[in-house]
């Protein structure tokens, strides 16, 4: 089976590997199409060291072809997408690790993750992955538009860990790729949200996507104190993962208020005030993997307007210049 494997920093390599075999507890996946995010673009730079040659690819849609000896046949033929990370809930191992005993199996201390962790991906026409990572896609979305599943569940996990309250205020900073996503499950979760960017377009994007308003970074300060009678906003998403970004979050979000971190980022060493997050009493939430089926709810909705947000489809072959491209594009899918 063809892979695109990245094997040096910026360097992919089209390879024949052998065809997968599922273990007892794994699916094979036939992969239809695989979309390509900010951490592919992390690990094809290196700004995000892991082991190489790795797969990438952890955002895709496929069709269940083998099945390991302890899964239930049901998934034969199934159009499905599936979680990244592989816990020892996921491959129903008989002693979970003390995380999953605690329900957080996304902090599984065994887990590898799918394209990302010691575990090949889906820039590839077959992907193996745990069999509790499996959703099945509905029949109204098709495989481009399930890309998003996995980004979408990451943006509505931002207010799995910060709730938003009745017609509270988020500001997110930075729409762009996920941060997009952020602005749409915020907006139908019932908050008047803000975006902020530099680029006129994400901010014309934005406001279609629910945003009541959206601003320049330079007028945004003035513009959000105005808006939440002089206080600042309830919630401030950083999705720039710059050290301006959670600068700026620090200055719009409210006394009490709470700073939800999206993008990993180097802690910043110069500007963010700490005296004043502190002083201020504010929350800092980092997030990252959620919950697929609301996410898998959202897409049959709304699949129409999310699938415009895919703005160029490639071959595997072309992979290569597919990750050069999605430095400037909102999002690239590759198709098998
Ligand atoms: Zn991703
Ligand atoms: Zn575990």
């Amino acid at each position: 089976m063809k892979s695109a494997q990245l094997s040096a920093p910026r360097t992919i390599q089209i390879a024949n590997l052998e065809s997968l075999t599922p273990n007892a507890n794994e699916a094979v996946i036939a992969v239809e199409t695989a979309g390509i995010c900010g951490t592919d673009l992390a690990l094809f730079s290196g700004d995000y060291p892991v082991a190489l040659p790795l797969v990438c690819g952890h955002e895709f849609a496929g069709t269940v072809k083998l099945l390991g000896n302890a899964m239930d046949t049901q998934w034969i033929g199934k159009r499905v997408v599936a979680e990244i990370n592989n816990t020892c809930i996921a491959y129903e191992m008989e002693k979970p690790c003390r995380a999953c005993e605690l329900d957080m199996p996304n902090h599984c201390l065994k887990r590898n993750v799918t394209g990302i962790i010691n575990h090949d991906g889906a820039f590839a026409e077959e992907v193996s992955v745990a069999g509790g990572t499996l959703h099945e896609i509905p029949e109204t979305v098709d495989s481009l538009t399930a890309t998003l599943a996995e980004p979408l569940a990451a943006a509505i996990q931002t207010f799995e860990m910060t709730h938003i309250n009745n017609g509270e205020t988020v500001v997110v900073l930075g729409p762009g790729r996920l941060g997009i996503l952020i602005v749409f499950v915020a907006a139908l979760k019932g908050a008047q949200v803000i975006a902020v960017s530099r680029s006129e377009a994400k901010r014309k994007r934005a406001t279609s996507y629910g945003a009541a308003h959206a601003f320049s970074p330079e007028s945004a300060d003035a513009q959000i104190k105005n808006l939440t009678h002089g206080l600042g906003a309830d919630i401030v998403v950083d999705a720039t993962g710059s050290t301006e970004g959670l600068v700026q979050a620090s200055q719009l979000v409210r006394p009490r208020g709470t700073i939800s971190v999206k993008t990993t980022c180097g802690l910043p060493e110069h500007g963010l005030n700490i005296t004043k997050l502190v002083v201020d009493e504010i929350g800092i939430q980092g997030s990252r993997c959620g919950p697929f089926q609301p996410a898998l709810g959202f897409l049959a909705k709304h699949h129409e307007q999310l699938g415009k947000l895919i703005t160029s489809v490639r071959s595997l072959d072309e992979t290569q210049s597919a990750l050069e491209s999605a430095y400037y594009e909102n999002k690239v899918v590759i198709k098998m």
